[in-house]
């Protein structure tokens, strides 16, 4: 019985809720204010994008952390010195902090899927034509246990990661990396605890041919970049030659 109602519930979830969102008067995903009928695609009022801190200031090219201007220099600064970070860089929207910090919080909890494209919409017309220059050949996302992405309801990252890949006219593979078992949740846990708790507990499917590729992985938080790390060296393991990640929202501090 219970696993004949999942597929219903999920089909209320996703279906059904999709379609009362076409009836109802659009509402923006970050206060559910009401929007102007003609807006612009995007459901957020301009109170909430006021109060998203978009990444406007001189960041490390590796993990995005802020750092003093290097007239564009890709140093490695004082958070990502010390961490083997497997990726070549990030691209990430903006902090973690006010109202993006509450939009990705949002985005795990209720109509997960309506704010993670909405998300995905802005990061595309904010970094969109930095996305381009880097040329991937194909998106995917950190993998979430089924039963996380049950509870949730949905996989954020991978949600967003299928719309890039739509922008970018690349394919995405939101299924190309899973996890061995059921991780324990990164929050809370120290710097080194985080490398070590995933560290080997990432694999990339068999099915995927990855000689030479330039891959994109999508994550909501980048913290550490522990999770992204190994991700980026399973998938080098499999044969990628790059390894880019794209995050919604990096921890201010970088730790
Ligand atoms: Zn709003
Ligand atoms: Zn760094």
């Amino acid at each position: 019985m219970k696993t004949r109602a999942l597929p219903v519930r999920r089909w209320l979830e996703n279906g059904f809720g999709a379609a009362l969102e076409l009836l109802m008067p659009p509402r923006c995903v970050g206060c559910s204010e009401e929007l102007p009928e003609r807006h612009d695609g995007l459901m957020l009022c301009g109170g909430c994008r006021g109060d998203l801190r978009l990444i406007d200031w001189p960041v490390c090219g590796r993990c995005a952390a802020p750092v003093p201007a290097t007239d564009d220099v890709e140093l490695a600064c004082s958070h990502c010195r010390n961490d083997k970070l497997r990726f070549n860089r990030t691209l990430a929207l903006g902090s973690y902090e006010g109202r993006l910090r509450h939009l990705v919080m949002r985005m795990k909890t209720d109509r997960s899927e309506l704010v993670a494209r909405t998300l995905a919409e802005l990061a595309w017309r904010e970094l969109g034509p930095k996305l381009r220059q880097l040329k991937v050949d194909v998106i995917t996302a950190v993998p979430m246990h089924a039963w996380r992405r049950w509870r949730r309801g949905t996989n954020p990252p991978r949600v967003i990661a299928e719309r890039l890949a739509e922008k970018l006219a690349v394919p995405s593979a939101g299924g190309m990396l899973r996890l061995k078992q059921n991780l324990p949740p990164q929050v809370g846990l120290s710097r080194p605890a985080r490398f070590r708790n995933v560290a080997g507990e990432m694999a990339v499917r068999p099915t995927y041919y990855l000689q030479a590729a330039h891959v994109l992985v999508v994550d909501d938080i980048l913290t550490t970049g522990a999770t992204c790390s190994e991700a980026a060296r399973v998938l080098r393991r499999a044969g990628a030659e790059e390894v880019s990640v794209f995050a919604l929202a990096r921890t201010p501090a970088g730790d």
